[in-house]
């Protein structure tokens, strides 16, 4: 499957019950028409995703994801879901790796590689989170974290799978925190990433490499504009119903 770009990703991280869901979604369902240029996914919570899919019913456009998984498929394992649960359950994304999973729960690079693999094992589009801390871009470091956490997230998987993923640059420190990556620097980290697909894959170039980090209305065109930014993971401003589809109605040729 060839994802179309741009792509607009909403992480609601532990936001939005089933009940908020419905609330948002008749807001958003006004505020923003289907566009046929372009994509569109929402990661609420796993236990508003059954909301979230009877209040979209007449929203073909409109696609789903989970926020994380564990690699097993089923078994003695509380409080997880698995990649084909969330298939089951009408997903067709899930993420890998964002910083939250990453700096709170502790998800280790080879735990991520795991998780990767068992969502594109299900045929789930895997979309890796990839990011620097602070310290580490002061330290000169981005080339080198990226570059680990890519090559660990791919690690398992085929060049078919490799070409039907979503890579997310996350930079840890514009997470949440109202401080953007410039469009320059964004840029620079996804033509480094773009590169090392390259090196993996013959059709890099259909691989949406998409930025995330304090985006919102206002930055949203100067980050579109940047020529190897093809989309973004939205988190805050994903919440807020105009603002979604403010974002979402940005870009495009
Ligand atoms: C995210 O959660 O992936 C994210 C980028 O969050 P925010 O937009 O709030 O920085």
């Amino acid at each position: 499957m060839t994802l179309k770009k741009p792509f607009f990703g909403g992480n609601w991280k532990m936001n939005h019950g089933p009940s908020a869901t419905r609330g948002f979604l008749t807001e958003f369902l006004g505020q923003y028409q289907p566009h046929d240029d372009r994509t569109v996914v929402f990661f609420p919570p796993a236990i508003s995703l059954a909301a979230f899919k009877v209040a979209s019913a007449e929203r073909s456009d409109l696609l789903t994801g989970v926020q994380d998984v564990y690699w097993e498929s089923s078994g003695a394992f509380t409080g997880s879901i698995s990649a084909g649960m969330a298939k089951d359950a009408g997903a067709g994304f899930a993420l890998a790796g964002h910083s939250e999973r990453r700096h709170v729960f502790g998800d280790a690079d080879e735990d991520v590689s795991r998780k990767v693999a068992a969502i594109a094992g299900e045929g789930l589009v895997p979309v890796l989170c990839v990011g620097e801390l602070l310290e580490e871009r002061d330290r000169g470091e981005v080339e080198a974290v990226v570059t680990r956490q890519l090559a660990a997230g791919l690690s398992r998987l085929s060049s078919d799978q490799v070409e039907g993923m979503v890579i997310a640059y996350e930079p840890v420190w514009a997470i949440g925190t109202g401080r953007t990556a410039s469009p320059e620097d964004a840029n620079q980290a996804h033509e480094l990433i773009r590169g090392l697909l390259t090196e993996s894959v013959a059709s890099a170039r259909a691989i949406p490499i998409i930025y995330g980090g304090s985006v919102k209305p206002s930055n949203i065109e100067e980050l579109l504009a940047a020529p190897e930014i093809d989309g973004v993971l939205v988190g805050g401003a994903s919440l807020e119903a105009s603002d979604f589809a403010e974002i979402c109605s940005a870009g495009g040729v």
